[in-house]
């Protein structure tokens, strides 16, 4: 459906400069304020979005709130919401192309990906939700004859998502799919460097039939626009994706505003363990290459950390290096690119200097190098480090870059202490033949996902979330709609 020339006649497409939608309507922000959005494939200018303000936030909010208190959706039948989410799924698989070439321009990842990942995974996550909104029961308790007890569950009221850049339509219908299912009115604020393919998606929400004010897209910076949603006074509930330190932030904002609940979804540093009774080391190799280069390492579940048995370790490490070579780093809008450009100057700086660090502190680097194209982006070599130590910095800590820290290990103890010596629990991975191994190591791994003889498989039905300081609380499966469902008990004397 998306062929090379398809993607060349969007490549080069204008991007007209893109406003807040609040309330239904496109506004530019109050004080007129623009943000330039640098494009990571040529390191040029885009197109501009909103600068959104504090007022900006409020206006937002207040449209969020009245819709909520007028219920004019959260007292929509079910089946008619149903049939708005599943109409948005349709009109974001008809843009996919259009979608997923703006999303790559905006934020680099390459085009095979992003069509997947972004779009395609965003209308199945509207379509999941959209079937799960008229199959949530409420419940009758078991109490005393004399009285009739009823469970009932309740939209939450407003809610704010705050959303990163590396799948910006993705981890959104994770947030957005759930919280307008349930009944909420939503204000959702993208990541600066990957706003435009967000706005769009909210847009085609709109032509499906979201009533204006139902859901609400303010553009511009974190510290602004996200702290003014995480202190704003009409928001119940604030998910998020991104990092940690600014999950702490969105922590205070709630303890200093309205006590709103708060859920994150934090970094990682995946440990992917490979024992020397690997059922085939070469689709090992592979599986775990990906698992950490696609997207250049911008992913939440990459397998930053590769512990090797000891026995195998120089056979995966020369494995691993040949297969490295193979991969296409460059234009994200050639199909064939296997790793598109990092997210942004700041990002790629970031890459570097934790590669270095390792250099400097004598471990051994291959790849490691910023790849100057004459295009100006942001390309980076997929980089293998040798030799490291579990609590170097670059075994600790999340690079968010196509960085792979190699640590070798000689028994199944020692892995599982390796593996969850870091502050993070987020996804893990086991390669083994020894089925005893594999379900014991599932239990002593702290992480939410664990894979077993292979790197990174999920859909809509399996909950996505971290343990420790990956996060609280899950995205996808009926579990997230908890997240913005209430409670409510009538108690009724008979
Ligand atoms: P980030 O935390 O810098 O930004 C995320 C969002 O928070 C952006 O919209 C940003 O504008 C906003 N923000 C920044 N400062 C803020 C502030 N002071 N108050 C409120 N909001 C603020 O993260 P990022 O660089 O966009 O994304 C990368 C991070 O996201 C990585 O740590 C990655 O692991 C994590 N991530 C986690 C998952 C997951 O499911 N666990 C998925 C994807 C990404």
């Amino acid at each position: 459906m998306l062929d090379q020339n398809r993607i060349d006649s969007l490549r080069s497409a204008e991007v007209p400069p893109a406003d807040h939608l609040i309330d239904g309507a496109h506004v530019p922000a109050s004080d007129g304020g623009r943000l330039d959005v640098i494009s990571p494939l040529d390191g040029k200018v885009l197109t501009t979005i909103a600068r959104g303000t504090k007022d900006d936030v409020a206006a937002a909010t207040a449209a969020a709130r009245r819709t909520f208190v007028e219920r004019v959706w959260a007292d929509t039948a079910p089946a008619k919401r149903k049939a708005v989410l599943s109409k948005w799924a349709a009109l974001v698989e008809e843009h996919a192309a259009e979608l997923a070439v703006l999303g790559v321009r905006d934020n680099g990842t390459e085009i095979g990906m992003a069509l997947k990942a972004e779009p395609l995974s965003a209308a199945g996550t509207l379509r999941y939700y959209a079937e799960a909104i008229d199959k949530l029961n409420g419940e009758i308790a078991p109490t005393d004859p004399s009285v009739l007890a009823l469970v009932h569950r309740e939209p939450v009221g407003v809610v704010g998502a705050i959303v990163p850049w590396n799948f910006p339509l993705m981890i959104g219908a994770w947030k957005l799919a759930p919280a307008l299912a349930a009944g909420n009115s939503v204000v959702l604020k993208p990541a600066e460097t990957a706003s435009l393919s967000l706005l769009k998606l909210a847009q085609l929400g709109h032509e499906a039939g979201l009533p204006p004010g139902v859901l609400n897209v303010v553009t511009g910076e974190g510290a602004v626009v996200g702290e003014a949603l995480g202190l704003s006074m009409d928001v119940d509930v604030l998910v998020f994706t991104g990092s940690g330190p600014v999950g702490r932030r969105l922590l205070e904002y709630s303890a200093r505003s309205n006590l709103k609940r708060v859920y994150l979804e934090l970094g990682g540093k995946s440990p992917n363990i490979v024992f020397a009774d690997v059922p085939d080391l070469d689709e090992a190799v592979k599986v775990s290459a990906n698992g950490i280069f696609r997207n250049s390492g911008q992913v939440c579940v990459a397998g930053s950390r590769l512990l090797v048995e000891r026995s195998i370790h120089d056979e995966f490490v020369a494995r691993l290096t040949t297969f490295m070579e193979t991969m296409k780093v460059g234009d994200p809008l050639d199909l064939k690119t296997n790793a598109g450009a990092v997210n942004s100057e700041r990002q790629l700086a970031q890459n570097l200097s934790f590669v270095d660090e390792a250099r400097a502190a004598g471990r051994t680097v291959i790849g490691g190098a910023r790849i100057l194209e004459d295009t100006g982006g942001y390309f980076m070599e997929p980089t293998l480090v040798t030799g490291v130590a579990p609590g170097d910095r670059i075994a600790q800590d999340e690079v968010f870059g196509p960085v792979l820290a190699v640590i070798p290990f000689d028994t199944e103890a020692d892995a599982l202490q390796i593996a969850n010596g870091t502050d993070y629990g987020l996804a893990a991975a086991v390669w083994t033949s020894n089925l005893s191994r594999a379900h014991r190591m599932i239990r002593g791994l702290r992480a939410g996902v664990v894979h077993v003889n292979t790197y990174g498989g999920a859909d809509n039905t399996v909950p996505l979330g971290g343990v420790k300081q990956s996060g609280n609380g899950h995205d996808k499966s009926l579990h997230a709609m908890d997240k913005y469902l209430d409670l409510k008990t009538a108690w009724i004397k008979l």
